[in-house]
This record gives structure tokens, sequence and C-alpha cells, in this order.
């Protein structure tokens, strides 16, 4: 692995709730991060260096949209097709993972945890992180499939709407 690559994988962020300790890129200063770019073999732009940002920094679980609508004073002019090309150039660099959603636009998670998945709450439309115990047990009947990565979407109630009884 990448010394800086290590690097970025190694921060760590502290405890978010019921995702425990998580690894991600949200904590990186500013300078590390457009270096981060540089060394995906992105070529560091303001706007593309905005987005990294945005997303660093939002919930973590942004749609292009809300990128592109938080950063509308931050960066005027910015084009809807520019925060598409430039989410999907920060997936492809490894820098961001992206969650597709039965349902609805996918999100951009900074959070490169590869055990950790994703709870959505029905009442509050939520998207959290969580990691389920023990690793979900997959096993495929079928011959041939050769399984690379489980990716899930748990449907349910987030404790704030679940309320006192079963949080
Ligand atoms: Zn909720
Ligand atoms: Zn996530």
């Amino acid at each position: 692995m990448h010394e800086l690559e290590a690097k970025v994988h190694g921060v760590v962020i502290p405890d978010r709730g019921p995702g425990a300790t998580i690894v991600g890129v949200s904590e990186l200063p500013d300078e590390l991060a457009a270096r981060v770019l540089r060394d995906a073999g992105l070529r560091v732009t303001p706007q593309r260096q905005a987005i990294f940002a945005c997303v660093r920094e939002g919930d973590g679980h942004l749609t292009a949209d809300e990128v592109h609508q938080l950063l509308q004073e931050r960066v005027p002019g910015l084009a809807r097709a520019t925060v598409f090309n430039a989410l999907n150039d920060l997936v492809e660099a490894g820098l961001l993972q992206r969650v597709d959603v039965l349902g609805g636009p996918a999100r951009y998670d900074r959070n490169l945890d590869e055990e950790h998945q994703h709870f959505r709450c029905l009442s509050c439309r939520g998207l959290f992180d969580v990691r389920p115990r023990p690793a979900p047990p997959l096993d495929l009947a079928e011959p041939g499939f050769a399984v690379h990565r489980v990716r899930m979407v748990i449907e349910g109630l987030c404790p704030a709407c679940a309320g006192p009884a079963t949080a």
C-alpha cells in the first residue's frame, strides 16, 4: 500500500454512535486533502476540492444534488454535471464510497470502512452507518459466483424515531 494511501485509510474518526470506530477521510486537513487528490491521479481544481470538502464535512451521506445545493454560494456558477463528474472521479479514485439506496438517488460517503453497512430510517429517511455484528454470513449456494463484497442497506427506525421504549 502506498504510504499516503496508508495514511488516509489510517485516519480514525471518533465514535459517531452505532458505527463505533470508523475510518474515513472526513478529518483530513485541506492541504493533505489536496495531496490525496493529486496522489490519486486527480487534477486538483478549486471546484473539485470544494466538492471533496463538502462530502468530508457534511453528514457523510449526501446526494450529488445536495452537494450542488450546499456549494451554490461557495462556488458560484458550479454546474450540476461538474458535481456529478467530480463525485464519480472521487469514487473511482477510492476517496469516497458510493451508496446506492433503493428508490433514491446515490449517496456519497466519506466513510471508507469496508465493513460498515447502512441503516435507512423509514421515518426520518436518515441514513446511518452501522457495523453489523457478526459480519453478515454469506454462503452462496450457486457455484461459479465469486463474492468480492457485500453491501447492505437495512431499513427500519433509528433510535430517535423508534422512541424510548425500543431505543
Ligand atoms: Zn429516524
Ligand atoms: Zn456510510
